[in-house]
């Protein structure tokens, strides 16, 4: 009754008894509603990445291949090795050179008098782990490939070698955000390894300081497919490799190589504008250091106290060349950066003011500035810039080819 009573009140409300007729509008009414919240609903929802995808490459020229392994400077002194799955240690490759030992471990490698110790047995000047399952682990990393320990005037150098698109995956793991868009992987990977065939080239190995490098524990699902897409893909410039450097934050446009490295001028690292790293936590940073702190990193220049700091040469995209300090003795910016502490000193895109025994540096971005900036990429790939595009803004001028 009370239904009934609404309806004649002339309730909007169309409840009570219905004709067959309003079942029908309504069970069509509710099926329109429902289809509707799953169209808004698959709308709002990104979904699964679609995978990019590489075109057929025009190829390097004959004269640019890359190395069947490469080989990381892992250490230089003395070491604990431990190779879980078993494996044996050779002069040489396994082919022709007989076991010199076996087993899983752990090692105490050292050396003395141009020799290999392991656990005190002398080796030879050189002596090469061959890990059963293809991994050891050296001071509890554990890495991919074989371990090459080597004896010499310098003492005792360990090597990591392995194949270049193996050691990338751990690279690019090493460098990025694993959660980063894949075309920022994929970009990533294609400067890591044109960095790495130029450096294995003109140096005959990599160390810990030429490309970021952690091992297995680096290794994810979008630096491998990164690393896998663009297998063999490298950038060159009027048909040359060249060092592709790269770093996280420009801070707003990227350095000439020239300003930061004793390398020769290259229109791809001349510097272009960024404007798309402005979330990295680093855009804009301020440390506070005291003048003897400074003197202290910079005592081996003959500098006993810091008065004033000036960096000098801003021009054209606000990186110092150079510091001057107490106005007689000019540092190199990127040297100043390195010896007072990159992690301190993010970058040499800075102005300093001096406030009692301390100096107040406020500046932009991280790292040394030259080449590809990662959180820039990371901007373009989130406004859609795909891979190339993304290599074709750090590195103008440079073609993207493929290596046998
Ligand atoms: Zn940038």
């Amino acid at each position: 009754m009370r239904f009934w009573r609404l309806r004649r009140q002339g309730s909007p409300c169309p409840v009570g008894p219905r004709t067959a007729g309003q079942r029908v509008c309504i069970g069509l009414a509710l099926l329109v509603m429902l289809g509707g919240a799953v169209a808004l609903i698959l709308s709002c929802y990104p979904g699964r990445p679609s995978v990019p995808t590489v075109p057929p490459l025009p190829p390097a020229p004959p004269a640019v291949s890359m190395p069947a392994q490469v080989k990381v400077l892992l250490a230089q002194a003395e070491a604990t090795v431990l190779c879980a799955g078993g494996g044996t240690w050779h002069a040489g490759a396994p082919e022709g050179n007989p076991v010199l030992t076996s087993g899983s471990g752990p090692w105490e490698v050292r050396a003395e008098g141009g020799e290999v110790l392991l656990n005190g047995e002398r080796l030879g000047a050189r002596a090469v782990l061959y890990p059963n399952r293809e991994r050891f682990s050296l001071n509890g990393r554990v890495y991919r490939g074989q371990l090459a320990a080597v004896a010499g005037d310098g003492g005792l150098r360990l090597f990591n070698e392995l194949s270049p698109e193996l050691y990338l995956r751990s690279v690019v793991g090493s460098e990025l955000y694993a959660g980063w868009p894949l075309d920022v992987h994929m970009a990533q990977a294609v400067a890591a390894r044109a960095y790495l065939l130029y450096t294995q080239q003109s140096k005959g190995y990599l160390t810990l300081l030429d490309l970021a490098y952690r091992g297995v524990e680096a290794e994810s699902r979008n630096p491998d497919l990164g690393v896998e897409l663009t297998q063999g893909v490298i950038i060159t410039y009027n048909g040359r490799p060249f060092p592709v450097y790269f770093h996280s934050t420009c801070g707003g446009h990227t350095a000439p190589v020239t300003k930061v490295f004793n390398d020769p001028p290259i229109a791809p690292l001349a510097g272009v504008r960024c404007d798309w790293c402005r979330q990295s936590t680093a855009y804009r940073w301020r440390v506070r250091l005291s003048a003897t702190e400074i003197a202290q990193a910079l005592s081996d220049r003959g500098i006993r106290r810091v008065r004033t700091l000036e960096p000098l040469g801003m021009e054209p995209e606000g990186r110092a060349r150079t510091i001057l300090v107490n106005g007689a003795v000019e540092v190199d910016a990127n040297a100043f950066r390195l010896a007072v502490g990159p992690g301190r000193l993010k970058s040499t895109r800075f102005e300093v003011t001096a406030q009692g025994d301390e100096f107040l540096f406020e500046g932009t971005g991280y790292g040394h500035g030259v080449g590809l900036c990662q959180w820039g990429a990371w901007g373009l790939a989130r406004e859609g810039y795909d891979w190339r595009a993304i290599l074709a803004h750090y590195y103008p001028g440079t073609a993207i080819e493929q290596v046998d």
